[in-house]
């Protein structure tokens, strides 16, 4: 596996598998790598010749008060397990090498779909999905893939980044990957290292009150104001602080409607300090 760290470096390597006629998959991440991210990588290696990963902590979608500075970074454990599962170049640049004109007056990448960037994560993340779409789209410029894989786990991020590729007639296919969970059904992330074995044990009631929703929705409940509000009374009693727990349809984000086949059940809590994030697709028989 190539270590790559400057844009000039990797624009040389994508260059030449081109030429070869070789295709490129590229799965972004922030690095603290977990089963979930090499499922994506699985995922990549399945749709191109050649795959990159990037691990860079992007500071343009961190909130002023968010833990970009405390984010776990395990770069040398990275950096092993992705030449394990046969990544071909690891992309890794400095934040300099990224953003040449500062972080501050950086050209941004904004979208302004109401219904995907200013609810749910973006009302309670102001500006994070400015800041993924602004180095998403710098991370595609430099590696040029023909296929980008993401998590599903991010599912409002997953949609900005479709709708990105679409309005910026970018020519890559995005691929989702689904959520790797603990045994426990709790999801994997970076962010887990917060938590104490006590704390991860109440997480878990996350993905059980958004289970127990899903199953209300596919046999046949339409009340969604009452599921929603039967899953934030879940997380409550677990002695979690929920911040949106909402059915929505999964195409757009869009509010829920009886007509609608396809939903997808989006909720957010905070546990003590950490922020805990988590979602279940939901078809149902019209
Ligand atoms: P991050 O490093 O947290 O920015 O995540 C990088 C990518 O991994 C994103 O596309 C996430 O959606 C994805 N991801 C994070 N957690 C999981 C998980 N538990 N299962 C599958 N993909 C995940």
């Amino acid at each position: 596996m190539q270590l790559i760290s400057t844009v000039a470096e990797m624009r040389e390597l994508v260059t030449a598998w081109r030429e070869a006629g070789d295709t490129i998959s590229l799965v972004p991440t922030m690095g603290n790598l977990h089963a979930g991210h090499m499922s994506l990588v699985t995922l990549a290696a399945e749709h191109a010749e050649h795959v990159i990963a990037s691990v860079f902590v992007n500071p343009t979608q961190f909130g002023p008060d968010e833990d970009f500075s405390e984010y776990p970074r395990t770069f040398d454990m990275d950096q092993r397990r992705l030449a394990r599962a046969g990544v071909d170049a690891l992309f890794a640049p400095t934040v300099e090498e990224m953003y040449p004109a500062g972080v501050d007056v950086a050209t941004q990448v904004q979208v302004p779909v109401s219904e995907l960037s200013s609810q749910l994560e973006g009302e309670w993340r102001p500006g994070h999905f400015t800041g993924v779409a602004s180095v998403v789209c710098r991370l595609f410029n430099i590696c040029t893939p023909d296929v980008a894989v993401f998590g599903q786990k991010d599912y409002q991020q997953l949609l900005v980044l479709r709708r990105m590729v679409a309005d910026l007639h970018l020519p890559i296919t995005i691929f989702a990957a689904p959520t790797e969970r603990a045994d426990s059904g709790l999801a994997l992330s970076s962010r887990n290292s917060y938590l104490s074995d006590e704390q991860k044990e109440q997480a878990v009631a996350l993905q059980a009150s958004l289970a127990a929703a899903g199953e209300a929705v596919r046999s046949g409940q339409t009340d969604f104001a009452s599921v929603e509000a039967e899953g934030r009374r879940q997380l409550e009693a677990a002695g979690l602080s929920p911040e949106y727990f909402t059915v929505r349809r999964a195409a757009d984000l869009s509010v829920a409607e009886e007509r609608h086949a396809n939903l997808v059940i989006l909720a957010a809590a905070r546990l003590g300090d950490v922020r805990l994030l988590d979602n279940i697709l939901v078809t149902r028989d019209l």
